[in-house]
């Protein structure tokens, strides 16, 4: 392969090569083990995977030698445990394969124990006080659901193996290990279900994800002047242009061919490692995009996601931009968000939402969606806890976002088929009218695109999957994934113990679903949830509207949350407390940091541009003054803006005291609605006179880029 073009990255010359080649050729995916591995191992493999055994290290020993030999007959000299540590990040600590033989020269090895069990020590994560320093040591073990992959650039090639990462007690320190629990305990209680209604065959069910990440790109030139973006990813300052995205000319628009360029290596790159990276097309904000890749098991697709997210930033710093991920980069845009599309899928291949042909489908889909109905009513302030960081509070329940209130989009055809089925009625009606008996009738096809127009539901069904929105566009969609399973493990664990108990299935499945579809209905909500109306009609129903991070997160140390989690051994109450500290203390610090460089950016940026500006006004407006000319243009504009600079310094030394208070808080709680409620509006005070102040003060004398140059050029 030649290594010469543009377009030529570690060692592969993605122009030239047909993807086909390309894809997957740095994945160490089924098909190369399959190759590569005697077929004893790679069965024994594939159970493991299925959570039909556990891994033993002769297993292991094979994979390991297979596996070094794949990475390094492509050039890796180094491997890594890579792993998701609770600050939302990846983390890799890189070993070389090298191993002394005594006479100067090395050997290239790696073992079987290297392959299942690293120890990065690591002490530095956050373990929200699981880990005493003396025994601080973690310890990461391979994940054999999601592939290992090669990382290239220009430096080298290193072998990445996907890891969970625990303590030395086994708490879990990261979010892959309560991410794999969660599909345990969801496929056990969804295989009761489905052998209750009569599959003998399916013998696991996994969750499939597939998420649609938002993100921006700006001119890597304007970017290195803004230090708000460089240190918090989003602009604490900034007036909107006369033009914002009102005209949604963006939204599908025609790629403009450095981003087209931007995007080809991107999926090349994802492509590499098998990502099967597939939609891209411009979003709704001038300078926003998205890109899905096709769903994935829920493990694997958590993995990619990050790579993707990864992939964003270098691939846009090589095109001269950088990838904005930070949920609302730019106050008066739109924000950015993840399309967490989910759903359940048994191991021979059953989508449990598709609605089906026949009718025992029906009654299948029938109750594992009114399962899901159930659990986001029952467990929506989980859900939004999972979304809770103080980016994303900027998108969910602000002005122009979607409000933090939890609710399901079933859309017109199906909700009447619910609604009837509550209200013992005709039970929904077949296209010729009959009624629809569960499990015997079939249900009337639904349209094909069901999916809601307006798009303004956090939890809509879309044809045979849920999509959950509410989820940021920076964030892990671990959390969001493991707490949305356990929520409906719950669920169907207790739809199980009554159908495994009922004489008569049939009417077991109705009654269920009757009895709870009317009772969690109110969850359900068709309309356009961005419609203030929707609001207060939430507030009658009862719904939760959990505006701020830190109150969404209380619901992780509740003592019901902590039994759900126990139940299905998921997390321990020791595990939820720390996370909670964790997430509570992350969202104190990055306002923290916000805060920081708001004063900054005030005193020593737009103050010193401002009042020497209005210096300039005043001098010039003297000047005419002397040769008799008017000068009142220039003298009022002068004063307005030294008023509103004097403003800016008073609301600057104001935010810095609030800020002190917040830091001297010891509990964490109590610290981060202080962060919260007061460093918060502090901050907006701050913004307010400085956005005032670049719509007056002359562009030239501006010191850094404003939105037009951020939103409207690359
Ligand atoms: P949109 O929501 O924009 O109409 P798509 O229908 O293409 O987009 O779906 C978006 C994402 O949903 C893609 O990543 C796709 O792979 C994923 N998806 C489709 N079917 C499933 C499924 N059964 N489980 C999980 N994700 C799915
Ligand atoms: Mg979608």
């Amino acid at each position: 392969m030649g290594c010469c073009k543009d377009g030529c990255r570690g060692g592969v010359d993605f122009v030239e090569t047909p993807v086909e080649e390309l894809y997957g050729s740095n994945s160490f995916s089924n098909a190369v083990m399959r190759e590569r591995l005697p077929k004893n191992i790679y069965k024994e493999i594939v159970a493991v995977q299925n959570g039909e055994k556990e891994l033993t290290l002769e297993a292991a020993e094979v994979v390991a030698v297979a596996m070094r030999d794949w990475a390094i007959e492509k050039g890796a000299s180094h491997y890594t445990h890579w792993f998701h540590p609770l600050t939302g990040l990846t983390a890799e600590k890189h070993d070389a394969f090298i191993s002394p033989v005594g006479d100067g020269k090395v050997l290239m090895e790696f073992s079987g124990k290297e392959l299942i069990k690293g120890e990065p020590d690591a002490s530095s994560f956050p373990s929200g006080g699981l880990r005493a320093t003396f025994e601080a040591r973690g310890y990461t073990a391979w994940d054999v659901t999601s592939p290992a992959f090669l990382k290239q650039d220009k430096t080298g090639t290193t072998l990445c193996i996907p890891t969970a990462f625990i303590s030395y007690y086994g708490h879990a320190l990261d979010k892959k290990v309560p991410l794999l629990k969660s599909i345990d305990a969801l496929s056990k209680q969804a295989v009761r279900v489905l052998r209750a209604l009569g599959n003998e065959t399916s013998k696991r069910v996994v969750t499939t994800v597939g998420p649609e990440q938002e993100y921006f790109l700006v001119n890597r030139a304007f970017y290195e002047q803004r230090p708000d973006l460089i240190l918090t990813g989003r602009t604490v300052f900034g007036a909107l242009p006369a033009k914002g995205q009102e005209m949604e000319d963006h939204y599908f628009g025609a790629i403009k061919e450095k981003v087209a360029d931007f995007m080809r290596e991107l999926n090349y790159e994802l492509w590499k490692v098998g990502i099967p990276a597939k939609t891209q097309h411009n979003e709704v904000a001038p300078n926003q995009f998205e890109i899905a890749p096709i769903f994935a098991n829920s493990s694997a697709a958590v993995d990619a996601n990050q790579l993707v997210m990864e992939a964003l930033h270098t691939v846009a710093r090589r095109h001269g931009m950088e990838a904005l991920l930070h949920e609302k980069p730019f106050a008066g845009v739109n924000g950015s968000g993840k399309h967490n599309n989910w759903s359940m899928a048994t191991d021979d291949g059953i989508n449990l939402f598709d609605p089906g042909e026949n009718p025992e489908s029906n009654a299948r889909f029938l109750l594992f969606a009114t399962a899901v109905v159930e659990a986001v009513d029952r467990y929506a302030l989980l859900l939004r806890a999972s979304t809770a960081t103080s980016a994303n509070e900027f998108r969910l329940g602000a002005n122009e976002a979607p409000p933090a209130i939890i609710s399901v989009f079933f859309g017109g055809p199906l909700t009447e088929i619910f609604d009837n089925i509550a209200e013992g009625k005709a039970r929904g009606k077949t296209e010729s009218g009959a009624q629809i008996k569960i499990g015997v009738t079939s249900l009337p096809a639904l349209p094909k695109d069901v999916s809601d127009r307006n798009r303004t539901s956090p939890f809509a069904f879309t044809g045979n999957k849920f999509e959950f929105r509410m989820v940021g566009s920076s964030q892990s969609i671990a959390s969001p994934n493991t707490f949305l399973n356990i929520a409906v493990a719950q669920v169907l664990s207790e739809y199980a113990d009554k159908l495994e108990k009922a004489s008569g299935i049939q009417e077991a499945i109705e009654s269920i679903i009757k009895e709870s579809y009317s009772k969690h209905r109110k969850v359900v909500f068709n309309g356009n949830n961005y419609a203030g109306e929707w609001v207060r009609e939430a507030e009658r129903r009862g719904l939760p509207n959990v505006k701020s991070a830190p109150d969404a997160l209380a619901v992780l140390i509740r003592s019901e949350t902590v039994s759900l989690f126990e139940a299905h051994k998921v997390l321990s109450k020791e595990e939820l407390e720390s996370r909670y500290h964790i997430y509570l203390e992350k969202y104190s610090k990055q306002i923290n940091i916000e805060a920081g460089v708001t004063i900054d950016l005030a005193r020593r940026y737009i103050f010193p541009a401002a009042t020497s500006y209005a210096g300039s006004l005043a001098s010039d407006a003297s000047a005419l003054a002397s040769i008799g000319a008017n000068n009142a243009a220039q003298a009022k504009r002068a004063k307005r803006i030294a008023d509103l600079s004097a403003e800016l310094y008073d609301e600057t030394a104001k935010l810095e005291t609030t800020l002190a208070e917040a830091q001297g808080i010891e509990d964490p709680f109590a610290q981060a609605k202080a962060y919260n409620e007061k460093v918060k509006p502090a901050m907006d005070a701050v913004r307010v006179r400085a956005d005032a102040l670049e719509k007056l003060v002359a562009k030239k004398a501006w010191p850094f880029p404003g939105y037009e140059e951020l939103l409207f050029k690359l």
